[in-house]
């Protein structure tokens, strides 16, 4: 990097972390967009020296959103308009709708309940993300509620109050755009409460859990203080999150350990995740049974298997709700699948080359014996027959007959390298990726 570009990249740092300290909850990054979605505009100004305009400042104040500054200026005004968000809930009413957003009118309740549209398409639904602008005196100015109709658009109905005191009732179709958004958090309890607590939807957790599952065991690894960064691509609906999509990048500090995860696709072949020194994180088996969830990571196992009367027990108990999916870690044939004592119902699958897994205390199977499995196929459910005080799943390694740590396996077997080819642009997006991820560290441990 010549002195000019370090410069450049730090006001970018700088400028992003600014962003970040002031919303830093729930950030619309441009300053991450513009490196990831189109890195070569943002990377084109910072190499050209004698470009005089600031390239940071530009890029900023180029996308600050509209609706940002209309609101900071209503509430300087003297009187204004409270806008308020929220997600819908099945059991919603207006009545419960209305106190979660701030709204106190009888007459726009009245309306709404007895409004075909919106009983139709929102009430009893759930799901829809509702916005409410309301007057100082929480009387309703309008109402909108946003749902995804298909992958490339999404459905506004807008209930609005005329001049006259009445309201109206549309509904609009426009189309979501793609945005890229990044967030970061400390663990206290679990990642689910850490990234409820900066506002990361679940499915970028679930999505962090799995590329780094051959590293960090989320089910019973992590530890008060672990860290975590994540930028992430979204379709939005009016400048909100509607959808998730895939995590681009990732960063995560367990146990003062760190490890790090960029998305990205060589020419003509399958994209996948790469730590940020070019090993593929995709390996034969996966490292857990379970998909990481919300459910499985809040359960903790208030029982202990019964040791003393199974000393042979060489397995990784993990505590899950009766009914939780159990997954094959990897490609194999199913070897067994049935009751044996003390494992209860139990699935054995051969992977080949020795390599066996385990099973045990399920409620349900879903394979029979002799059957091919996928990776990551649901082969029954977590349950507590056989020799089990409580619901949990059993699970064993077994290599050429020796029973193993599951991690130690994900972690010692093969991956793959990038080419040689795809080496200067690999590079080249770990280096914009890392800008992003510093400032989004950088700028939480600031606002704690
Ligand atoms: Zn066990």
């Amino acid at each position: 990097m010549t002195p000019a570009m370090k410069a450049a990249a730090g006001r970018f740092v700088s400028r992003a972390a600014h962003m970040l300290e002031h919303h830093p909850k729930q950030v619309t990054l441009a300053v991450a967009a513009l490196l990831l979605g189109a890195g070569s505009i943002a990377v084109a100004s910072i190499e050209d020296p004698a470009d005089s305009l600031p390239p940071a400042r530009q890029v900023v104040e180029d996308v600050v959103p509209a609706s940002l500054t209309a609101q900071s200026e209503a509430l300087g005004a003297f009187s204004y308009n409270l806008y308020r968000s929220d997600t819908m809930r099945g059991s919603d009413t207006v009545e419960s709708l209305f106190s979660r957003l701030g709204v106190t009118d009888a007459a726009a309740a009245a309306y709404l309940r007895t409004d075909p549209t919106f009983r139709t398409r929102v009430l009893g639904r759930g799901g829809q993300m509702v916005t409410a602008e309301a007057s100082d005196k929480h009387a309703l100015v309008k109402l909108t509620a946003r749902w995804a109709s298909d992958d490339a658009n999404f459905q506004r109905l807008v209930v609005e109050r005329n001049a006259q005191g009445q309201f109206t009732t549309r509904v609009e179709t426009a189309p979501l755009v793609p945005n890229v958004r990044l967030g970061s958090g400390t663990i206290y309890s679990n990642l689910f409460a850490a990234v409820d607590e900066s506002r990361i939807p679940d499915g970028v957790a679930i999505q962090m859990a799995e590329i780094f599952s051959g590293a960090i065991d989320f089910h019973r690894g992590l530890r008060k203080g672990d860290r975590f960064s994540v930028v992430y691509e979204t379709l939005d609906a009016d400048g909100e999150p509607l959808r998730t999509g895939k995590v681009l990048s990732t960063e995560f500090t367990n146990a003062g350990k760190q490890v790090n995860a960029v998305w990205f696709q060589e020419p003509g072949k399958k994209g996948a995740y790469f730590d940020f020194a070019g090993k593929s994180l995709e390996r034969m088996f996966l490292a857990s049974p379970m998909e990481f969830s919300r459910v499985t990571s809040g359960f903790a196992m208030r029982f202990h298997p019964i040791l003393n009367q199974w000393r042979a027990h060489k397995g990784v108990d993990y505590g899950a709700p009766t009914g939780t999916a159990v997954r094959a870690v990897g490609d194999g044939v199913v070897e067994f699948a049935g009751w044996q004592n003390g494992y209860g119902n139990v699935v054995i699958v051969d992977h080949g080359k020795g390599a066996v897994t385990l099973y045990g205390h399920l409620s349900r199977v879903n394979v029979k014996r002799g059957e091919k499995v996928a990776r990551s196929q649901n082969i029954g459910n977590v349950g507590a027959t056989g020799w089990a005080t409580g619901p949990h799943l059993h699970f064993e390694f077994r290599e050429n007959g020796i029973h193993k740590d599951p991690l130690t396996v994900v972690r010692n077997s093969p991956t793959v390298e990038l080419t040689a080819q795809a080496r200067p642009k690999f590079e080249e997006s770990v280096r914009n990726v890392r800008l992003v991820l510093d400032a989004a560290s950088t700028s939480h441990l600031a606002s704690r």
